[in-house]
């Protein structure tokens, strides 16, 4: 499976916006947007207005970079979310939010979304009571995400109960409902626009497609 191995900050100092995307370090004065405001390589501050497509492009790479998701994928995102009965640009973004690394990070279970894909990777979670180790794996309303806790002795390994620790670290989106009790979530609904936060203006993301 192809991913991203460079720094992932010099994505956040590229689009000039902090992306969140390594956890508890975006929140410290230590984040690199914040020591550093000037895209990676570039000694000399830009001074020349972007141009219309240098914007659509920037807003495309934002989300792309946001949810970690390579050209490819995202590319079929958007296909799939054109096929679907509504607005393209709202669509991309319930897409893109149904993503089970995403939720996983939603639901304050991991620290970013990169922490979530990892984990849903090695097989940590699952959903509907069978192992999902697929990062993009789309959840659907009813859907239930769970620690896969079994141990040996059916116990909670320990990285579990740190990670889990003071739940919810952050406030959870109304489409989801958090289970502190059994460390599970479900899925209530489709997120709804106006629930996804993320900065990211998806009609921009649809002009950039549409040329
Ligand atoms: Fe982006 Fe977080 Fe790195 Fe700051 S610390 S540049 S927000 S990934």
């Amino acid at each position: 499976m192809a991913r991203y191995k460079d720094a992932v900050c010099r994505k956040c100092r590229r689009i000039g916006e902090k992306l969140f995307l390594k956890g508890e370090r975006c929140y410290t004065p230590r984040c690199a947007v914040e020591r550093r405001r000037r895209p990676p390589g570039d000694a000399t501050p830009r001074r020349r207005r972007p141009s219309d497509w240098a914007l659509q492009l920037r807003e495309k790479q934002k989300a792309r970079f946001t949810y970690g998701v390579l050209e490819r994928q995202f590319r079929k995102y958007f296909d799939m979310a054109r096929g679907r009965p509504g607005v393209t640009g709202d669509n991309l973004l319930q897409v893109l939010e149904t993503r089970l690394d995403n939720v996983v990070f939603r639901l304050s279970m991991a620290d970013s979304r990169q922490q979530g894909r990892q984990l849903v990777n090695h097989g940590h979670f699952t959903v509907n009571g069978q192992r999902m180790d697929i990062p993009s794996y789309l959840v659907e309303p009813g859907d239930v995400i769970a620690w896969k806790r079994g141990g040996r002795n059916g116990s909670t390994p320990k990285f579990i109960r740190d990670l889990t620790d003071g739940l919810p670290k952050r406030p959870v989106p109304p489409w989801l409902r958090l289970d502190v009790g059994s460390l599970s979530g479900e899925v209530a609904s489709l997120p709804d626009i106006s629930e996804i936060e993320t900065g990211i203006d998806a009609r921009l993301v649809v002009e950039f497609y549409s040329k």
